[in-house]
């Protein structure tokens, strides 16, 4: 296969590539070069280079955590601002792939490529982030919740990019949870983020991957907390679980089935709640 590569050197020049059916874009590769070997695209025709276009810094602006697209996990996992107020990042990038692998692997490629299995996506998803789009033609902002509308398809349009990521900043305790394979080195079967924060009254954010074709909360779970009285009791943490089992619709792939994604929901969610107990 024979495709074109494209350095643009900014953002305008990279949004009209964009345009074009077949121009994908690329940052770390380690999503796309995959596909590309595996010959996903079917009409490819050109690589669109993003590198050096967007941030790869994180700043606190104001009220909110600005994630640059092009941050790499091994960044994210250590960055100060992220370990002590969002945890369930931190995990969530240290936890994808190996050391090589988060040295190059950004965000906005985990996002951006949509998989079910994403490991940042659940993640961001209790963090209640928003992510932040540019184009040619200017920006917009979309909650990552309605992001993802399927199986790797998101809202992007042809020209639009993910410029950052937005985080409400407050202090959360948290935990990412995943079984894979193997204890590293592995592609979830089945992901979960949790966060909980308290302004004056409690919220837990619970949210799942792998277990349906984007990342489902739970809000039964998360009701039932929020109304419960801390330490969380044995009995509260298993009708937890229970609402996580019942809340996911798993399918059975290569790398697990649907009986065992379901069961295993509940499992990571009892051991999120422990570890953040
Ligand atoms: C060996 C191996 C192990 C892995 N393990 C894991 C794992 O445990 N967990 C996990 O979640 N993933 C895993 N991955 C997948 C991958 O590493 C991540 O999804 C990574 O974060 C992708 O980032 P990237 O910069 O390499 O993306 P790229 O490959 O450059 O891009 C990925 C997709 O996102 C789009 N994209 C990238 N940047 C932007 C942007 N700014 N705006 C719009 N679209 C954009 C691209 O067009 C493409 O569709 C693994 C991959 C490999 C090869």
């Amino acid at each position: 296969m024979s495709f074109e590569f494209y350095k643009p050197s900014n953002i305008k020049e990279a949004s009209e590539l964009l345009k074009n059916p077949g121009y994908i874009a690329v940052v770390g590769g380690t999503d796309t070069v995959v596909k590309v070997r595996g010959g996903f695209y079917k009409a490819l025709k050109a690589l669109v280079d993003l590198n050096g276009l967007f941030s790869n810094e994180i700043k606190v602006e104001k009220d909110k955590c600005i994630i640059g697209s092009a941050c790499v996990m091994n960044y994210i996992a250590n960055h100060p601002v992220i370990k002590e107020n969002f945890p369930v990042l931190a995990e969530a990038a240290h936890s994808l792939a190996a050391v090589q692998i988060r040295n190059v692997a950004t965000i906005g490629g985990n996002v951006g490529n949509s998989s079910p299995v994403g490991d940042t996506i659940p993640a961001l998803y209790s963090l209640e982030a928003d992510v932040n789009i540019v184009s040619a033609e200017g920006k917009r902002v979309v909650p990552i919740n309605e992001f993802i509308t399927g199986v790797g398809r998101n809202v992007l349009k042809p020209g639009e990019m993910i410029e950052s990521f937005a985080i409400p900043m407050r202090k959360t305790s948290g935990s990412f949870q995943k079984l894979g394979e193997r204890k590293a080195l592995s592609i979830s079967k089945i992901n979960l983020g949790l966060s909980y924060w308290n302004d004056g009254k409690p919220h837990y954010r619970i949210a799942m991957g792998a277990v349906a074709i984007t990342v489902l909360r739970v809000p039964k779970a998360e009701e039932l907390l929020e109304a419960s009285p801390l330490p969380l009791t044995d009995e509260v943490i298993k009708q937890a679980a229970e609402y996580a089992v019942e809340t996911a619709k798993p399918i059975t792939d290569l790398r697990s089935t649907k009986e065992y994604r379901k069961q295993m929901a509940g499992v990571l969610l009892k051991r999120a709640l422990n570890a953040i107990k």
